[in-house]
């Protein structure tokens, strides 16, 4: 009775490579559609205005924010030009009081103002950064914005705990710009950018190969370079250097051919967003411990594998973490002691056989690689959309990954980098490379406010138009 549950379960989340091409195929069907028309897909493909990624020769000090979860952070960074790069660096780390997270848009920039106000201030207690004249600000802001410039643009709506009714449909630049102003802090903000772009940003830096940057954490996010002739939609002038950094918003991402169960059918009905992100919930930190919970729970139901048991725990919405899950993945002593514990610690199960723990393992294993093939599929689908899969374009292609779970989740990093080369195939995979960000969105946002700074040109003089 269980094996069959779990024998289920493998069946219809098996993920060949036949069905990964499929998906990989629409995925670049999906970009084009997006880039042809504001609404032409589900996937939004939304401008993001960076058309000059920094280069390395960025001098001056310029500052990052970096609004995304739980936490945000304000830093700093000098930047060198060619031979030094980053010639200094400093950050901080500020958690969000949670009742400014469902409070009014001012307490919350009010906050964020603040915190910046007093880091400006601690410079001046003679440290070796050196200022320029007008300083510059980049702001990375993970949530759904609808931008009108590099430096500005309209919250659509607010996701994770964030909930502020009075912000949406506002421009969070002249919310934030406002804020600094009440405070004395005098610097400009010269970017607004989100944590993929941001991704891509702190790579390219350092990589001119490095062509798209993506998040797999709590959700999952890409953005990467096209060219602007490449963008239908677009109206305004092509921009000088030829391109434009798309903001995919590829969580939302649909395709008939992704294997959804009947636990992903449910999850999605009582999620908060039916219907939207599917292949977010396929393969974000968010989900993937829910999924398993919901398989564990009709296991236990239906078959009573763990026993007479409360299941009090085991039917609690999102109960089950992906840390917890990736945890009892790893488990590598013989007798599975980890699965035990935290089947016991997070769900009040004891008692549980060898037997019943590996088939928790296996459980776990089904759902961890059909989101990282998945994720694979979706990054052969990028480099398709540009000619970069052996097609037409044979440069090296660097794809850069952070996020909590490509970060902290082996088996989901390791399996989405093999199931990549089976994908790209063995001669292209020489070529295509895949590695975690160095630097953090923030660092990226500070850059691209180097990049677009209007004060200074490139090589940090002042400029003109100072
Ligand atoms: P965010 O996406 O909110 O900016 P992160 O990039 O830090 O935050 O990602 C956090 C997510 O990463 C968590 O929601 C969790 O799903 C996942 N995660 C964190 N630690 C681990 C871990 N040890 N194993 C697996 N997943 C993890
Ligand atoms: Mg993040």
């Amino acid at each position: 009775m269980a094996e069959q549950v779990v024998a289920d379960l493998r069946e219809r989340c098996a993920t060949p490579v036949s069905l990964l091409r499929d998906v990989a195929v629409e995925m670049a069907d999906e970009m084009r559609a997006g880039l042809e028309k504001e609404g032409g897909s589900r996937v939004k493909m939304l401008l993001s205005y960076v058309d000059k990624l920094p280069t390395g020769r960025e001098e001056g000090l310029f500052y990052g924010l970096d609004l995304g979860g739980t936490n945000f952070r304000v830093l700093k960074v000098q930047l060198g030009g060619n031979d030094q790069r980053i010639a200094n660096r400093e950050s901080r780390a500020v958690a969000i009081p949670p009742h400014l997270m469902s409070g009014s848009s001012s307490e919350l920039f009010g906050f964020i103002a603040s915190e910046l106000a007093k880091f400006v201030a601690d410079e001046n207690k003679g440290n070796s950064f050196s200022s320029g004249k007008k300083r510059e600000l980049g702001f990375t802001f993970s949530f759904p914005v609808r931008q009108h410039s590099i430096a500005s643009g309209t919250l659509v709506k607010w996701t994770k705990a964030f909930c502020i009714e009075d912000a949406v449909g506002e421009d969070v630049v002249v919310k934030l710009q406002t804020a600094m102003k009440k405070q004395g802090v005098d610097i400009h903000v010269a970017a607004l950018i989100n944590d993929a772009v941001g991704t891509l940003a702190g790579a390219r830096y350092y990589d001119e190969d490095v062509i798209a940057g993506v998040i797999f954490g709590t959700g999952t996010n890409a953005a990467y370079v096209e060219k602007a002739n490449a963008i239908p939609k677009w109206e305004g002038d092509l921009p000088e250097s030829g391109d434009m950094v798309i903001n995919m918003e590829w969580g939302n991402f649909y395709s008939c051919h992704l294997p959804v169960t009947e636990y992903d059918q449910a999850l999605d009905k009582e999620s908060l967003n039916p219907g939207e992100q599917i292949y977010e919930k396929l393969t974000s930190g968010m989900y993937l411990g829910e999924i398993v919970r919901r398989v564990l729970l009709k296991l236990s139901v239906q078959t009573a594998i763990f026993g007479e048991i409360d299941h009090t725990k085991l039917k609690t919405h999102f109960h089950l973490r992906t840390p917890h899950t990736s945890a009892m993945h790893h488990d590598e002593t013989p007798d599975l002691k980890i699965v035990e514990e935290k089947l016991e610690e997070t769900l009040g199960i004891s008692g549980t056989s060898l037997e019943t723990r590996k088939m928790v393992v296996e459980i776990i294993d089904i759902i961890a690689r059909r989101a990282a093939r998945l994720a694979a599929a979706g990054l052969a689908g990028i480099l398709k959309k540009l000619g970069r899969d052996g097609s037409i374009d044979k440069r090296r292609s660097v794809l850069v990954i952070d996020g909590g779970l490509f970060e902290h989740y082996a088996k989901f990093s390791k399996c989405l980098e093999t199931t990549l080369s089976e994908l790209v195939g063995e001669e292209l995979s020489k070529s295509v490379v895949v590695k975690h960000a160095d630097e953090g969105p923030g660092i990226g946002a500070a850059l691209i406010a180097a990049s677009h700074s209007q004060y200074r040109n490139v090589e940090g003089n002042p400029d003109v138009k100072d």
